[in-house]
């Protein structure tokens, strides 16, 4: 599947929006909009509820994104969270210097009375047999040294834009976490090992960013810190290293619980030269976007660096004092981190199907029931008719305690069903003659209603007493066949809601 695709779904259906779009946008900054929040939401909050809620050896903080800049120096972030950039003297356009012979290059070549031409990337021109030398993008322009440059934003705390006051908006929410270990370790009574998590937005200045919401200036992490006694063993082997390969299974299979398919999914485990600094090891889970084969969250072992860097430059003691062995120790830390956005976008891209359907193209997102933004929509199959308008507005305002449910009478129910399928929700319920009767002919209702299943596009008849409890087992994962076994399909009458059937 194709980027674009996504991409103009996002924008189409209220995903995902270009920031600032009406001056032109901003670069590699995206806004969610109505849909897009409520996935986004709903992948934190089922992180969150699996990850920290349902454990007893976790807990969460949310920390401020402006640090005490100190804590950029210890963690080595203000020395070493750089890329080396060069810029364009004429046109001022900035690179990454390892990425510019990796570029097509613009050539006013001398042999063809300075004609323009743009040549493939790392090759001479076909005229003149020059190789480039000056910038890829202008073909005019010097490029200055290669630079350091530090991927973090700077900014200033108080009035006065004084060196004293500059501080950094943060590029990882892990540095909150080591921080606050002592506050949390004392103040929550924890015995190793134990997690701390947190979600929130991160900043980092790419220099070249990009592919939608896949690298960009400003996102949202959900981090763990799992801090371990290095010197304990679990099944005979080093409690960090047994903790380390047991989160890598935990997070695959988080992914594919809500969605991830298996073949799309795999571990890489980072060579010895691409280690971070602090690292003992690295294992990335990599999902393949409609990119390429990318990394979708890492999991590493920091070892016991950065509380000891943290030590050092506070002056203050972050052990742990091991009952057991009476001894203080530094616990070392295995960080499963993952991006929401690339979380986000892969759990779009997964559930992205085209079908055909009698004949027509079905365009539908699988989404598992917990991520879809919207749970249930009610559709009123006449919108003509009072009684039934009602009775689908006091079906939806029900359900709405509980779940994101909408109502929608804008087009026909053939064309509701279809954007619902678009935008992944799980189920639709219709009201039509039979729910409300006739009155004027004297006809009762049967107070039911036809519930749609989006994956089979199957139909059950529910009395409307009990769509709460049915909605409550279907959301929870129950399947379809358990329920609609319990229901008969509704009758296939021209008044009915047969759609697609
Ligand atoms: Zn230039
Ligand atoms: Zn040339």
């Amino acid at each position: 599947m194709n980027m674009d695709v996504l991409v103009s779904l996002s924008k189409r259906r209220g995903f995902v929006f270009q920031s600032s779009e009406i001056y032109g946008g901003t670069g590699s900054v995206w806004d969610y909009g109505p849909l897009g929040v409520e996935l986004k939401n709903n992948i934190k909050r089922i992180w969150w509820r699996d990850f920290v809620q349902a454990r007893p050896d976790m807990v969460g903080i949310d920390a401020s994104i402006l640090m005490n800049p100190m804590v950029w120096k210890a963690s080595g972030h203000l020395d070493h969270f750089t890329d080396p950039m060069v810029d364009c003297r004429e046109c001022k356009y900035r690179f990454r210097a390892d990425h510019v012979d990796a570029m097509p290059w613009v050539h006013y070549c001398p042999a063809t009375k300075g004609n323009k031409f743009t040549i493939p990337a790392g090759e001479p021109c076909g005229h003149c047999g020059q190789r480039r030398t000056l910038c890829p993008n202008c073909g005019k322009g010097e490029l200055t040294a290669p630079r350091q440059f530090n991927l973090m934003f700077k900014t200033f705390m108080g009035p006065v834009e004084e060196d004293a006051a500059v501080t950094y908006l943060r590029p990882e929410t892990a540095q909150a976490m080591f921080v606050n270990f002592d506050n949390v370790l004392q103040s929550m009574r924890l015995k190793l090992p134990f997690g701390i998590a947190q979600a929130g937005r991160s900043f980092r200045n790419e220099i070249t960013p990009g592919n939608f919401i896949f690298r960009t200036r400003e996102f949202e992490q959900m981090e763990i810190e799992f801090f371990v006694n290095p010197n304990a063993r679990v099944d005979g082997r080093p409690a960090d290293e047994y903790w380390h390969d047991r989160w890598i299974e935990d997070c695959m299979a988080w992914f594919q619980r809500y969605g991830l398919s298996a073949e799309n999914l795999r571990l890489r485990e980072h060579e010895r030269d691409e280690l971070a600094h602090y690292a003992k090891r690295t294992v990335d889970i990599e999902y393949r976007f409609p990119i390429g084969w990318s990394e979708l969250m890492g999991i590493a072992n920091r070892t016991d660096f950065d509380l000891k860097q943290h030590a050092k430059w506070s002056g203050k003691s972050l052990t742990y004092f091991d009952e057991e062995r009476k001894e203080h120790v530094v616990p070392f830390v295995v960080e499963p981190a993952a991006g929401v956005d690339r979380a986000l976008l892969a759990f779009m891209a997964d559930a992205y199907r085209e079908e055909e359907v009698r004949g027509e193209k079905r365009v539908v997102l699988k989404f598992h029931p917990e991520l879809a933004p919207i749970k249930v929509a009610v559709l009123p199959l006449l919108k003509k008719r009072d009684d039934i308008v009602a009775a689908a507005h006091a079906i939806r305002a029900d359900l709405a305690r509980h779940w994101r449910v909408v109502y929608d009478d804008t087009a026909a129910i053939g064309r509701l069903y279809r954007r619902q399928d678009e935008v992944g929700t799980p189920y639709c319920v219709t009201v039509d003659v039979q729910t409300v009767g006739d009155s004027e002919r004297g006809e009762a209702g049967d107070s039911r209603v036809t519930i749609r299943d989006r994956d089979s596009m199957e139909q059950a008849r529910v009395p409307i007493a009990e769509l709460g409890a049915v909605f409550r087992e279907l959301l929870d994962g129950a399947p379809w066949r358990q329920m609609s076994a319990r229901y008969p399909a509704p009758p296939a009458k021209a008044s009915g809601p047969s759609g697609e059937r």
